[in-house]
């Protein structure tokens, strides 16, 4: 079985050494007693949490998966998942970040979201039950009526009841306007909501007393396309007057998808016959009430392949160390053993360095994200509040993408580590692939993100908002530029900034006179802004690390950041000029090929 360490001294690094969060998050009263022992001593325990009760369950529930019974549409989930999200409930852990006022504890985001990266490394398909109930409690609560409050929202942030997001039918994923889903208005108020939904994370299963369904559909009448969408709340179970579980509603499990990975996951064909909703927000403006859900499912599911690019990471470089194969070219290593220990290679390195600096980039990068989410809620200052809101949204493509694609290039560098032992699954390595592999299609696929980047967030405002978080790193360019030994990492940094207005600026002109040339341009653009974002936390990661080691602080830890932070600017970050070169060679290419895809 795979073994996982929850990363604490890292997350701790993050929060307080670099970013430190208690002091951005101090301004906002809720927040202004938060301290870092407080928040250290939990995520302690939740590492415990996902370590001991979510970790086991990970390989038995891959090989068991989910069950169907054709008769009661009841979905039974794998050995051990109900008793692991009873103790979860228990614990008081779905509740971490919650509101107050509905039952929440009130911690900063950034507890849960480091919560959540252990959840994921432990076990991304049981953490999918309780993961998106927090984006459907985050859409009911920025648009839900009072009623639909105080209906749903206590049982959803104690975890009690969970949450699904129902968009996706079978003629129509990405292209919502599509959708055939039809609600028709009832004389009492409420809809009546007929349709097929398919590919429904956590659509039904056996853990929770009650399933709160977020469901786009269609009124009867309404204009066509994405502005013809409305969003309803549907429950499995009608809700009594005393608040609990009543009727059943006319919403089932129609079957289960065989899928590549995440088979603990009840990945639902949902029937919705007739189904009793209640309207989200307005009508037809379905999509405000969706996107605060998509979006905190944006950032999860690029937290979903953090979790695994650090736990398939740790499971490497434990092989590495004992695996022995060959000797070093350079001349016998391990003398005491008739081979090296397969860590000496340098190709073997540059494997497991790649794992460790994309999930370090993108702790950095997800911690930072859950306080600006924080700070464009909850600061005071107006301004901070919209600058926030902002860049988080920059920010967010971003997350989904790139963090789910270097997932992708994560796991399998790990699994290549274990060479054929990867391949096979006693050692756990070929689940991360395949866990990982959904995480760049859902929730928007990457092109899709890649597409919201480059064509809405920075094109569609010509470039303001890239040229906010420009200034943010001008910043510390402008505070580091002459300390020498941060010219490895200010110059190559200072560098991209510059070339990026520059592509920037190339690429909206092309777009102008001809869109697919943005379409053709976008997946690399991404990655390119994905570089420069990493680059930046990489940097300040390396400012930190090259203070404690010049005051004589000698914890290795800071050693092996400064280490991972040379590996990343000489080995990944360079990948940018050839995204560039591609970028720039345009969609002719692409789409004069008629005959090549003849
Ligand atoms: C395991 C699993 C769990 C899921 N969970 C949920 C869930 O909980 N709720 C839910 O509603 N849905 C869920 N989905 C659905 C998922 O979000 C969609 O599969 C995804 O958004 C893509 O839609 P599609 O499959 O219809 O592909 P399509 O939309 O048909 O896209 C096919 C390909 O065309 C590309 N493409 C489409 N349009 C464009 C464009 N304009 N420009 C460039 N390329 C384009 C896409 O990127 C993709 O590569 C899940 C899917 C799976 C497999």
């Amino acid at each position: 079985m795979p073994q996982y360490s929850p990363p604490l001294r890292d997350m701790q690094f993050v929060m307080h050494e670099v970013l430190k969060v208690t002091d951005e998050l101090k301004p906002i009263a809720k927040y202004a007693d938060a301290d870092a022992e407080t928040m250290n001593a939990i995520l302690e325990e939740g590492g415990k949490f996902a370590s001991e009760v979510v970790l086991p369950l990970n390989i038995s529930g891959d090989e068991e998966g989910c069950t169907l019974d054709p008769v009661t549409h009841a979905v039974t989930t794998p050995k051990g998942f109900k008793e692991a999200y009873k103790k979860y409930v228990e614990g008081g852990w779905p509740a971490l970040s919650g509101d107050t006022d509905f039952g929440g504890q009130g911690l900063p985001l950034v507890v849960n979201q480091c919560f959540y990266e252990m959840l994921n490394s432990a076990n991304q398909a049981w953490t999918m039950y309780p993961g998106l109930t927090h984006g459907a409690h985050a859409a009911l609560h920025a648009h839900g009526t009072d009623e639909q409050k105080k209906t749903y929202l206590q049982k959803m942030t104690t975890g009690e009841w969970t949450g699904t997001m129902c968009l996706t039918e079978p003629h129509c994923g990405t292209d919502l306007g599509l959708m055939r889903t039809k609600a028709e208005p009832q004389p009492d108020g409420t809809y009546k909501i007929t349709g097929n939904k398919i590919f429904i994370s956590a659509g039904e299963h056996d853990m929770a007393d009650n399933i709160i369904h977020l469901v786009l559909a269609r009124i009867t009448d309404a204009p066509p396309g994405i502005k013809g969408v409305s969003l309803f709340i549907v429950p499995k179970f009608m809700v009594k007057p005393d608040g609990t579980p009543g009727e059943r509603n006319g919403i089932y499990c129609g079957g289960l998808e065989h899928k590549m990975g995440i088979h603990g996951n009840a990945t639902a064909q949902i029937v919705i016959d007739g189904a009793i909703g209640t309207l989200v927000g307005q009508p037809n403006k379905g999509m405000q009430g969706m996107f605060v859900m998509m979006n905190a499912a944006r950032l999860g599911v690029g937290n979903q392949s953090l979790g695994l690019t650090e736990v398939a990471y740790q499971n490497a470089l434990a092989y590495a160390k004992d695996r022995i194969q060959m000797r070093s070219l350079s001349g016998v290593k391990a003398k005491d053993k008739p081979a090296d220990p397969i860590i000496v290679h340098p190709d073997v390195r540059k494997m497991l360095l790649t794992a460790k600096a994309y999930a370090e980039g993108g702790r950095a990068l997800a911690i930072y994200c859950a306080v600006l989410l924080d700070k464009e809620h909850y600061h005071p200052d107006e301004k901070v509040r919209k600058d926030s809101g902002e860049v988080l949204s920059l920010l967010t493509p971003i997350v989904k993408a790139f963090l789910t694609d270097n997932g992708h290039i994560a796991t399998n560098a790990c699994m290549q580590v274990f060479g054929g032992h990867g391949f096979i699954k006693e050692w756990g390595m070929e689940q991360f692939v395949r866990d990982n592999r959904i995480n760049m299609i859902y929730e928007g696929t990457n092109t899709i993100q890649s597409l919201d980047l480059l064509g809405r967030k920075v094109l569609g405002n010509n470039g303001a908002t890239l040229k906010k978080f420009g200034k943010i790193i001008g910043a510390l360019i402008a505070e580091e530029g002459v300390n020498e030994k941060m010219a490895e990492f200010i110059n190559p940094l200072a560098v991209l900034a510059e070339q990026m207005t520059k592509f920037t600026t190339e690429l909206g002109f092309k777009g102008f006179q001809n869109p697919d040339e943005v379409g053709a341009a976008a997946v690399d653009y991404l990655r390119v802004a994905g570089h420069l974002v990493f680059g930046y936390f990489w940097a300040r990661m390396a400012q930190v690390a090259l203070r404690e080691i010049a005051a004589g602080n000698a914890d290795p830890f800071y050693l092996a950041k400064l280490q991972t932070a040379r590996f990343y600017f000489a080995k990944l970050f360079p990948e940018t000029a050839t995204l560039m070169r591609t970028a720039r060679s345009g969609s002719k290419v692409l789409m004069d090929t008629d005959a090549a895809l003849a």
